[in-house]
């Protein structure tokens, strides 16, 4: 496929084109190395001054690693390269026509290219309550603000046992995906580990970890054997699995299902989905499912070569027909592809459509407990092999964006060991709650209809 860029200066043999890139992800950030590797100028805009690697936000929430173990300044990621500018900016307006991009306190930022790599953000689906009383997890922020709230509750709890009777030690997760999965498993490994040590006044047999899905299996793209082994590894370690039932209205004290239970809790943790970043919607240009920008094989927008959609927020079918998965590795290799495209027509030679080197699917279910499901081939593994791939894996995504490998490596080390960060409660909008009801519940919950499958009434263990 040969593109011809639009502005003169890319063909000429003056100064080499300027590229502008929003968002400093796993896409820009791979966009703008690859572009600094052939000494491209490239301007990267974030309303953040660093990267976050979100495949550990769940660890920074539950007090397994620090904010720094799993965010990086951009500045430092990119300290030894000249051609790359970095601005903390948050950009409220896209013109692709002119390929210039506005903050919203009204800077300009113009580029021969334009590179679109702004992500996902939490998709509430419309459920009544969601937005306002769950906490969500796909920011460094929402990390650190589900972190206070529940270290907060424990304290509550610790504190004054009749607020268990209020919700205090049960925690619902919204979603049955990997993030919920991961979240549910390190919960309950802070329960099972944490709370005997470090609260020793409280039951841990009084705390309940729910995990809430419409569908009826567990981590959905991976295969029936891995359904099954995180369904039996989460029910061990003590969560509650509420299969095939949605979550129909969440309030600041209770979770409504749709099969009819109400769960009384003060911390609602919201994996149910994504949809493209707030941006995309007003940038003018086609879009798919969840919003996402739609994309040419090259990754360049139609009718404009010059304006390329990268990552979370692009929407471009994989050879099965089904849209790219939002994984940090299709991000990655998106932002390198782009960049890759752009130096093409810099040297006067076609672009090529972008091909995903699929390295495989894993998720991790709790200590020691992972499943993976690696190459093409899917060949699967689980428990501590696929604990190791996991951590090499996202080793490997690591130094993709030349980030910190060597803090990550030493804590999938400590993980086994049991090591943890300092749980802080250093958001206090997150962690101050209410406890007067207005209309009080009898019961701490009302359990209807027992779950279809893998359901348990088991109590979280307390060692
Ligand atoms: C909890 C969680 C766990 C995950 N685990 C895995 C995993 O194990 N393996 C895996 O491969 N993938 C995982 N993913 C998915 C992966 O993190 C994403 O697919 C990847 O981060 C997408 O990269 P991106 O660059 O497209 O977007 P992002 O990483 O979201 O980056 C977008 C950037 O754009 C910036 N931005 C957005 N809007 C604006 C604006 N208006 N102005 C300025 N800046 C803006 C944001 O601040 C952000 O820095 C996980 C995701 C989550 C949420």
């Amino acid at each position: 496929m040969t593109r011809r860029p639009e502005n003169p200066e890319a063909q000429g043999d003056a100064s080499p084109p300027s590229v502008v890139i929003v968002g400093g992800g796993f896409a820009g950030v791979g966009c703008a190395q690859e572009l600094s590797d052939a000494h491209v100028p490239v301007t990267l805009l974030d309303r953040n001054n660093y990267h976050q690697f979100q495949p550990l936000l769940y660890q920074l929430a539950t007090a397994q690693l620090a904010a720094n173990d799993v965010a990086t300044p951009l500045r430092t990621l990119f300290r030894k390269e000249q051609t790359i500018s970095i601005k903390e900016a948050d950009i409220a307006k896209v013109d692709p026509e002119s390929r210039t991009v506005t903050t919203t306190d009204g800077v300009a930022f113009s580029g021969d290219y334009l590179v679109l790599a702004m992500g996902s953000q939490p998709n509430f689906f419309r459920t009544p309550g969601a937005a306002e009383h769950s906490f969500p997890l796909y920011s460094l922020l929402d990390a650190e603000r589900l972190r206070s709230r529940m270290l907060e509750v424990f304290d509550a709890a610790d504190r004054d046992p009749r607020l268990i009777d209020q919700g205090a030690l049960t925690f619902v997760i919204v979603g049955g995906g990997a993030t919920g999965v991961e979240v549910a498993g390190a919960l309950a490994d802070f329960i099972n580990r944490v709370l005997p040590a470090e609260y020793r006044d409280l039951a841990g047999h009084e705390t309940r970890v729910h995990l809430v899905d419409h569908g009826n299996a567990l981590l959905g793209p991976f295969s029936e054997s891995a359904h099954e082994y995180a369904a039996k590894v989460l029910h061990r370690d003590g969560v509650r699995l509420q299969m095939g039932t949605a979550v129909e209205e969440i309030t600041s004290s209770s979770v409504r299902l749709g099969n009819g239970t109400v769960i009384r809790t003060r911390c609602v943790i919201w994996a149910g989905g994504l949809k493209a970043a707030p941006l995309a919607s007003g940038v003018g240009l086609g879009q798919g499912r969840g919003g996402r920008l739609t994309v040419e094989p090259d990754l360049s927008v139609d009718g404009l070569p010059n304006v390329f959609v990268v990552g979370d927020v692009a929407n471009l079918n994989g050879p099965d027909g089904t849209p790219y998965p939002q994984l940090g590795s299709v991000a990655l290799q998106q932002g390198q592809w782009a960049a890759k495209n752009i130096l093409a027509d810099i040297a006067g030679k076609p672009r090529h459509a972008f091909h995903y080197h699929d390295k495989g699917i894993m998720a991790m279910i709790g200590r020691g407990a992972a499943v993976a499901e690696v190459g093409r081939k899917r060949h699967e593994l689980h428990g501590a092999i696929a604990f190791a791939s996991w951590l090499g894996v996202h080793a490997a995504l690591m130094s993709g964006i030349r980030s910190r490998v060597d803090a990550f490596v030493s804590w999938g080390w400590d993980y086994f060991s049991g090591n943890r960060s300092p749980g802080l409660i250093d958001h206090p909008d997150a962690a101050t709650i209410d406890w007067t009801e207005p209309e009080p519940i009898d019961l701490r919950e009302s359990v209807a209809t027992p779950a279809p499958r893998a359901s348990t009434d088991a109590t979280v263990p307390s060692g």
